[in-house]
């Protein structure tokens, strides 16, 4: 045995061991099939932290047999593939049935590490693809390969990405593209869309079992509390207020906050058309078939908070109303507490004061006025000279009306001069916080665009070195900083990419 691998415990693809708990749920969770083969399977990226948590070694992508295995072609022993049924409220809308049109649940990997669930994403139809043709493009495994990686490094609950197996077969969207597999790992997939299909169908007994479920497996904590069910809905509250705290904090935006496209475990799941604000907009819309603007960034608490009501409703068999009601409305201030704890770090404020919420509120009105690039600026803030005024230019700049901008520096300062240490040290917290890099759509259309026309897949790897130290100044690295060129088309994302 290759002593390396040993030493790390890590396993041959042969010697993964997996369970499918899901799979030992009643029949009406999920359909058991196969992948549909992909033709000719090669391998497009690979993501070795990824394999580290399932305790894969590394050099197991080397193998032939990697990029059959990870786009559905072939099975490892102990695989049970199986696409799993859920509803969900679509833009607004109830839709009675939904569920993995596109993705395969393969089971579970059992490492040192925890349970696993490894799921295919574009290998093929399921029962529950609806109109669909079960496959997803390069394009979009690129996109969810890139994000997911991005967001675990800002330290954001969130899907992972263990690798992109692609293929020349075409697949129709607006352009013809090609196929691709991306192979996602997290502790769970369930969604608030998996409880609201079984409330619907009034099967409470499938609800209820669906709820153990999810407590015996992720909140095993709850199982002794007096009533385990409401506190699960309480947990998954308190989460999601974290994690939508998070993406505002960062600019994420989810551009599909479906019901069906809301994790359990309060984790960021289903890449799609998302973006990072640049120029700041309060209103921003990533998705172009969002005409409405009900996922614009802004929105997001909000939608967050409506989608809990979804979830909540569908757990009534198992709770009661006024309490579930009473646990909905600790959402805004479970969401305004963590947001403002994020948000003080990023202004560099140790101490929290009565008029921090304004300031705060009144920066980020300034950087909407100028569109000013939302990371950077907060990166640059971190300069932030507290004695004078000459050296804040590279961030004046970011800002169109002067006078304004002396306005909000001068307040700033005030507001600094109550905290205690240097600029220095403050610079050195707020780096921790403010990322440099983050996934802006166009380095992600380049790393797609070189993938798609030249088989060149070294963008991937190398974007992918970038955002997995988002913190970290990699001076040579400064072009991936930078907005887009002012006048270049952005890239249109919608709910098909
Ligand atoms: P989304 O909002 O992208 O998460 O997708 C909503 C639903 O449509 C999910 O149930 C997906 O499985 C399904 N879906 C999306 N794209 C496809 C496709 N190409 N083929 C089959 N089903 C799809
Ligand atoms: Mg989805």
């Amino acid at each position: 045995m290759n002593t390396a691998r040993a030493e790390l415990g890590a396993s041959k693809l042969e010697e993964l061991r997996f369970d499918n708990s899901y799979g030992r749920l009643p029949p009406a969770f999920y359909t058991r099939l196969s992948p549909t083969p992909l033709p000719d399977p090669y391998l497009v990226a690979f993501n070795p932290d990824a394999a580290d948590l399932i305790g894969l070694a590394r050099a197991e992508a080397g193998r032939n047999e990697f990029a059959e295995i990870f786009c559905g072609n072939r099975l490892l022993p102990g695989f049970d593939p199986l696409a799993a049924i859920y509803a969900g409220h679509q833009f607004g809308g109830f839709v009675p049935q939904l569920g993995d049109g596109r993705t395969i649940l393969l089971g579970e990997a059992t490492g040192a590490s925890g349970r696993w669930d490894l799921q295919l994403k574009g290998s093929g139809v399921t029962p529950y693809s609806r109109m669909g043709d079960g496959r997803a493009v390069l394009r979009s495994s690129i996109r969810e390969y890139l994000a997911s990686e991005a967001m675990h490094a800002l330290g954001i609950p969130t899907t992972r990405a263990l690798c992109i197996v692609g293929s020349d077969q075409p697949v129709i969207r607006e352009d013809i593209e090609t196929a691709a597999v991306l192979t996602r790992i997290a502790p769970s997939h369930v969604r608030f869309g998996s409880f609201e299909l079984f409330s619907s169908r009034r099967q409470h007994d499938h609800v209820r079992t669906l709820a153990d479920y999810v407590i015996d497996q992720h909140y095993p904590q709850l199982r002794e509390a007096a009533q385990p069910f409401l506190e699960l809905l309480r947990e998954v509250i308190g989460r999601t207020a974290r994690l939508i705290a998070q993406w505002q904090s960062v600019g994420f935006c989810h551009g599909v906050m479906n019901t069906d496209n809301m994790s359990i475990l309060g984790i960021t799941i289903d890449y799609g058309p998302y973006g990072f604000i640049e120029g700041f907009d309060w209103g921003h819309i990533c998705n172009h078939t969002d005409h409405g603007g009900r996922y614009a960034y802004n929105m997001q608490p909000r939608i967050a908070h409506w989608n809990l009501y979804c979830l909540a409703e569908s757990l009534l068999p198992l709770i009661n109303m006024e309490e579930a009601e009473e646990a909905l409305e600790a959402f805004g201030e479970q969401f305004e507490l963590n947001y403002a704890a994020l948000m003080r770090a990023k202004f560099g404020l140790a101490s929290g004061h009565a008029e921090d919420t304004a300031l705060m509120q009144d920066t980020l009105k300034l950087l909407h006025d100028s569109r000013a690039d939302y990371t950077t600026f907060f990166r640059r803030l971190g300069n932030f000279d507290s004695a004078s005024d000459a050296d804040n230019a590279p961030l004046r700049d970011l800002v169109v009306e002067r006078d304004a901008f002396a306005a909000w520096a001068a307040r700033y300062r005030l507001r600094l001069a109550l905290e205690a240490g240097t600029d220095a040290a403050r610079k050195a917290r707020m780096d921790q916080v403010n990322p440099k890099y983050v996934l802006r759509n166009h380095l992600a259309e380049s790393a797609i665009r070189k993938a798609a026309d030249q088989r060149d897949y070294s963008e991937i790897e190398r974007l992918m070195r970038v955002l997995t130290r988002p913190f970290d100044e990699q001076a040579a690295m400064q072009a991936y900083a930078e907005p887009a060129a002012p006048g270049s088309a952005a890239p249109a994302v919608s709910c098909s990419s």
